[in-house]
């Protein structure tokens, strides 16, 4: 079964390419994918790209032309919920799309046509993802907290406290109170959704969606997320070796 990593960013993604077993470099839309195997498990490697349409293509050719049998991803998010804090890491049971809006057509959030406001994950796949993450932070020696529940994904970097918290409120009044915000997730979940492929997600809290999100986000992503990622998709995958999954 081959097992497609999306990564966000560049960074997370390096050392995955490293520890790659047979790379094959593939070009295909624009984008590069790498084709190998981790612990012995065939895998493809990809960068989402940056917002929702980006990552949605990115997934779909991972579906149609790389033949993947479910999709991981990791990457990093603003922390929306209190307690939500940088170093932390979620894990998303479901997505919403904070930005979907066809109301007065269709109630505010919801997807048109699919009548549904959330996609959920995989339930065996999450729970792989939040062991591995516990396992890698362990590794890591790192004290951080894991959250896991709903995340919020738009075409927007929040970056103002006020607008943070607005962001919040409205979608906890609406019964959708996420824990962090970022900009793809909710767009691989409804691929993932149409070609009914097992989806996880994890993101590391790279700031808190605030004022000083511009500031925190690079210099988190340089410095932490990068081995976040590695150390938890590592035990991830030498997880689903073992498990013969
Ligand atoms: N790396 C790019 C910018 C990436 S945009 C650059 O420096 O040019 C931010 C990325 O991190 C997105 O992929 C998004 O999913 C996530 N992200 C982190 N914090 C976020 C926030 N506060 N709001 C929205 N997305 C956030």
């Amino acid at each position: 079964m081959t097992t497609a990593i999306l990564s966000a960013l560049a960074e997370e993604q390096q050392g995955l390419i490293e520890h790659l077993h047979q790379p094959r470099r593939v070009e295909r839309a624009g984008r590069t994918f790498w084709q190998g195997e981790l612990h012995g498990q065939p895998v493809v490697l990809a960068l989402s790209r940056i917002g929702k349409v980006a990552a949605a293509t990115t997934a779909t050719t991972l579906v149609e032309a790389f033949g993947v049998q479910r999709l991981v991803f990791t990457g990093v998010a603003g922390g929306l919920a209190p307690g939500v804090q940088v170093g932390d890491v979620v894990i998303a049971d479901e997505f919403v799309q904070h930005d979907m809006d066809a109301s007065p057509l269709f109630p505010r959030y919801q997807i048109p046509l699919y009548g549904r406001e959330r996609f959920a994950c995989d339930t065996a796949l999450a729970q792989a993802l939040l062991a591995a993450t516990h396992a890698g932070l362990q590794q890591l020696s790192l004290p951080a907290a894991v959250h896991h529940g709903l995340i919020a994904s738009g075409d927007r970097f929040v970056s103002a406290a006020t607008e943070a918290r607005a962001l919040h409120a409205a979608l906890s009044m609406a019964g959708h109170a996420p824990l962090a915000v970022e900009m793809e997730g909710a767009a691989v979940a409804q691929v993932c959704h149409d070609y009914n492929i097992p989806y996880a997600a994890m993101r590391t809290i790279s700031d808190r969606a605030d004022d000083s999100a511009h500031v925190d986000f690079p210099k988190f992503v340089t410095e932490v997320a990068s081995r976040y990622a590695l150390a938890i998709i590592d035990e991830f995958v030498r997880e689903l070796h073992t498990s013969g999954a």
